[in-house]
């Protein structure tokens, strides 16, 4: 539904009629825009991840992510451009003859040359991108917006000729004119361009900027809005969610946030924040149990290790080790948890080998391993764990050995057995 507001805030897409009158307890206009639950992940591990440091995909590791990638959900599928060399040309006639539910696209520089060869491939829709900021016009392809514009036009009318979807991107948006951007934009969806792009291509962005941006982009064109941001200054996800709650309707992600540099958005780390945001939305989307297998191909694929404090399929993502925290998170998970580690095929680990333990998480453990003990023994016990993890940590296996000796003991019926197990000084 596209259409003029009173105060000229052109909108568009969001499916809304906006009312003419101002009320001041209507939701404001930037709630009413918003897509946070409501937009489309363009995946790129297969582009922008190729151009991780320790990235190199043979066609076989390409397919397997693709397949992999279309069966958790996303929408898009990213490819290199073609032009890029005959491989990659080849790799991409062959993933859009896979016949996946996804739409595959490819990314392209400004050009025609590359721009017929991408048509050739089979793609649904072709990503065009091109450098409008002072320092890249200067510095790396030295054209003016005249020239930008021209070719632009030219690029895009052809590949709309093709009956294919089209986004026109700049690159490094944030540090290019304002002007100079917004005219190019309202140009190029004149011609009917599927989707303009944003790109953070430094990651110096901030969220408030990112909104500020596809606010301002919101009302100047009627197409979809696309994201792309660089996690460099550690923003990715939260300018993902503040472009969308402006009303971006598409964002770029890679597996594990692979790409250049650090690379940009994650698709776990987004899939976290969306959740968030709106879960049923995002279970009713995508296949959540998945995640940790699409990583664990990509990290494999890249030679690299998931980190310890990965969104979702961290080690330590469910891991609650403070007493005060497991005692709260056994009674109800929701107090120290926002995801729910079983919607993601994770499950929940109470750490108890520490000096920080307490005797309801021991107690629990108690239970898990069908011994029986009364809750003044769990207390007991627990101070032993105590004095034991003061000395070095103890492994679960420490932990559950010496519960099941301290229940032996227990069942005995021999009180000098449990003074034992309680006493026997710490040998490590
Ligand atoms: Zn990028």
């Amino acid at each position: 539904m596209n259409g003029t507001t009173s105060n000229g805030v052109k909108i568009a897409n969001s499916g809304v009629q906006v009312q003419t009158q101002i009320n001041p307890y209507t939701p404001r206009y930037a709630d009413l825009l918003s897509r946070v639950n409501n937009f489309s992940i363009i995946e790129s591990t297969l582009r922008e991840g190729e151009q991780f440091a320790n990235a190199f995909f043979d066609t076989a590791t390409k397919i397997e992510i693709a397949k992999a990638l279309d069966d958790f959900g996303v929408e898009y599928i990213e490819l290199t451009s073609p032009a890029a060399s005959e491989q990659s040309r080849q790799d991409c006639i062959a993933i859009c003859q896979l016949g996946l539910k996804a739409k595959i696209l490819t990314h392209i520089r400004c050009h025609m040359d590359d721009a017929k060869i991408a048509v050739e491939t089979g793609v649904d829709g072709v990503d065009v991108v091109i450098g409008t900021s002072s320092y890249l016009r200067e510095f790396s392809h030295g054209k003016d917006m005249a020239y930008i514009s021209a070719k632009a036009t030219e690029v895009i009318n052809f590949v709309k000729s093709k009956g294919i979807e089209v986004r026109f991107s700049s690159e490094d948006s944030f540090r290019s004119d304002l002007v100079d951007l917004l005219s190019l934009y309202r140009q190029v969806d004149t011609l009917g361009v599927n989707r303009v792009g944003i790109a953070d291509t430094v990651g110096c962005a901030n969220p408030r900027q990112v909104y500020e941006l596809v606010r301002t982009l919101r009302g100047v064109v009627s197409c979809d809005i696309e994201c792309h941001f660089h996690n460099d200054t550690g923003c990715a996800i939260a300018n993902s969610f503040a472009a969308l709650e402006a009303g971006a309707t598409h964002i770029d992600t890679s597996v594990l946030g692979i790409g250049e540099r650090n690379g940009i958005t994650p698709l776990g780390g987004l899939v976290a924040r969306m959740y968030t945001a709106d879960k049923d939305y995002i279970k009713s989307k995508y296949k959540l149990d998945k995640i940790r297998d699409v990583e664990n191909l990509v990290a494999n694929a890249v030679g690299i290790e998931v980190p310890f404090n990965n969104y979702i399929t961290g080690y330590c993502a469910f891991t609650h080790k403070a007493g005060i925290h497991a005692k709260a998170i056994l009674n109800n998970p929701s107090t120290y948890e926002i995801l729910k580690p079983e919607d993601f095929g994770m499950t929940r680990y109470v750490s108890i080998g520490h000096r920080l333990t307490g005797w309801n998480a021991v107690k629990n453990r108690v239970e898990q391993l069908d011994l029986t003990l009364t809750d003044d023994q769990i207390k007991q016990i627990t101070s032993k764990i105590k004095k034991l993890a003061d000395i070095r940590p103890q492994s679960m296996e420490d932990v559950d050995t010496l519960l099941r000796d301290f229940h032996h003991a227990v069942i005995s019926g021999d009180p000098s057995h449990v003074e034992n197990v309680l006493s026997t000084p710490a040998v490590n």
